[in-house]
């Protein structure tokens, strides 16, 4: 079922929501960036000047333990400064939205920060599967990592044995 981009609670600074479904318990939103055009990355030069796009898919927040995901039609633009070498470039995904090479939308990372910080990588994954945000260990400890590395959870305790004794 698809409903209008008006019903949505999920806003984003930058981000124009164009459609809502729901699939198997899975919300897919589509969207896409409000910027007008984009600046080259060699050159810094605007354009607007649409090459092609396509689609991204990020992960976003779970909503009423259904799984949500952001599908954003990304543009890629020409750069017409003839000095330039580039010829195509993407539009750069920042936050609130995301991070360049990121599959998260950027709210996520601090639910994840957060649950990773209290139970550790391993546990902190499964309890995010629980609540239909199926990250791994290895994403949580990442995003800690990314942003403090002093928080960083230890590693969970060992239980010795008693043949650690002998
Ligand atoms: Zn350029």
């Amino acid at each position: 079922m698809a409903s209008k981009a008006s019903d949505f609670s999920l806003r984003l600074p930058g981000l124009i929501l164009e459609s809502r479904t729901v699939i198997d318990g899975i919300v897919e939103m589509s969207g896409r960036l409000a910027a007008v055009g984009a600046n080259c990355p060699d050159c810094a030069m605007p354009s607007t000047s649409l090459h092609s796009r396509y689609d991204r898919t990020l992960s976003d927040l779970p909503v009423r333990g259904s799984t949500v995901r952001l599908r954003l039609s990304v543009r890629r633009f020409r750069c017409l400064h003839t000095p330039c070498l580039r010829r195509t470039f993407s539009e750069p995904l920042a936050p609130p939205v995301g991070r360049r090479y990121g599959r998260r939308v950027e709210r996520c990372d601090a639910l994840v920060r957060a649950v990773a910080v209290a139970l550790g990588g391993r546990p902190g994954s499964r309890m995010m599967a629980r609540l239909s945000a199926p990250w791994s260990r290895d994403t949580m400890l990442r995003v800690v990592r990314r942003s403090d590395p002093a928080t960083v959870p230890p590693p969970p305790a060992r239980v010795v044995g008693i043949d650690d004794f002998a």
